[in-house]
């Protein structure tokens, strides 16, 4: 398997390190030949040449069999003309990556002040309330007068049926359970229209159980009882305020996996941004992007009919929740270890042989 890696801004390159590093741990154990090749994304590309993506970029990761997207400091980057291209929008659409998935857990070990829960975000990806996702050419915020805004939000019925799709076959390989969150009462034509999609393709799958929250409500329910809550699919903006939020609840935005995917492509995302409060220190929670990074060898396996590659993405994942049990963690979850040290204990763990689904209690 080849693996494109950009490492990114502020944090991203101490977290794509420590994920290199389990990344070969996993290949190792599993013979999987898993080949890393890191390009520069961001700053560095901008410095170095004169884009946040350089040209020919996209091509190496068409050819590649997946990428790893570190976070980049996309707040930066304000003028296209000008190379500054916010380089999570650029892969996702180009790459057509129409569903994020944003698994969310608690660990046994782990503070967590709101009980157990082991849920997935699934959030659209490719339109909604993101100004440069909706258009051909330009961008759906508009300056009507140096005092007024106005900006457009996309929503489409090809968009919805495919995330709800996605949603609903995440769903049936797990609790069998998928809650549509949405804002109908208000967004009334295009909410509408995400819900009766979701539902209607919810029938097609009639072991699963199916209901819907509003999304306002949907912040109080899942601080309350977020247990009650399987697979959970929103439109592309309140899935990602909603996926920080349950990143949170499991014990730190640090913790949360994700996985952007298409039919052809799939990208390993951290959920959270490149934290420039922190960077530099060895003190980032790099569990988010090795737990995306499990997600992107699953997929793979999946895809390829390989499980090995399946099994290497449980064994991390697996390895992550021992090592959470053993507080060898990030101070954000109590630990007392740097981002390099968290890593370090990842990849020892994987590398004996205690790493395997039994041991991992949930
Ligand atoms: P952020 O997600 O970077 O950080 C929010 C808070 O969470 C900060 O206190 C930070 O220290 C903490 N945090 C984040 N990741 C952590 C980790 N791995 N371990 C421990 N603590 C962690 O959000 P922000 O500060 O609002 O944004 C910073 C930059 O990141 C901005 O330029 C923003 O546009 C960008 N951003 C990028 C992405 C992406 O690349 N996908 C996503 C969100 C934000």
């Amino acid at each position: 398997m080849r693996i494109v890696l950009l490492p990114g801004d502020g944090i991203g390159p101490e977290i794509a390190a420590a994920t290199q590093n389990v990344l070969r741990a996993a290949s190792e154990r599993f013979q999987l030949n898993v080949q890393i090749e890191e390009h520069a994304v961001g700053h560095a590309s901008l410095q170095q040449f004169g884009a946040t993506v350089r040209p020919g970029l996209l091509e190496t990761v068409r050819s590649a069999d997946g990428l790893v997207l570190g976070p980049t400091a996309t707040a930066d980057f304000k003028d296209e003309g000008s190379g500054e291209i916010n380089p999570s929008k650029y892969f996702r659409k180009n790459l057509d990556l129409f569903a994020n998935l944003r698994p969310a857990r608690t660990y046994p070990g782990l503070r967590n002040r709101f009980g157990a829960f082991d849920l997935v975000v699934v959030r659209e990806n490719t339109e909604g309330f993101y100004a440069d996702r909706n258009m051909e050419q330009g961008n759906s915020e508009l300056l009507v007068t140096p005092d007024v805004v106005i900006s457009l939000r996309r929503i489409t019925r090809h968009c919805c049926e495919r995330i709800a799709q996605a949603a609903c076959k995440l769903a049936m390989n797990r609790r069998k359970h998928l809650t549509i969150v949405h804002k109908s009462n208000v967004l009334k034509i295009g909410d509408g229209m995400f819900l009766d999609i979701c539902r209607d393709v919810a029938r097609s799958f009639p072991e699963l159980t199916v209901d819907d929250v509003l999304v306002d409500a949907m912040m109080a329910h899942v601080v309350r009882q977020p247990d009650r809550f399987d697979v959970v699919v929103a439109t592309n903006m309140f899935g990602d305020i909603l996926s920080d939020l349950t990143a949170e609840l499991s014990g730190s935005l640090g913790l949360g996996g994700s996985l952007n995917v298409g039919a052809k492509y799939a990208m390993a995302q951290a959920a959270h941004g490149s934290a420039p409060d922190i960077a530099g220190q060895d003190v980032a929670n790099p569990i988010s992007l090795i737990l995306s990074a499990a997600l992107l060898l699953a997929w793979h396996g999946e895809r390829s009919g390989d499980a090995k590659y399946q099994s290497a993405g449980r064994a991390i994942e697996d390895a992550v929740a021992i090592a959470m049990q053993r507080g060898l963690a990030t101070k954000d979850v109590g630990g007392n270890l740097g981002t390099a040290a968290t890593g370090q204990a990842i990849v020892a763990i994987l590398q004996s042989d205690t790493a395997t689904a039994s041991t991992a209690a949930r």
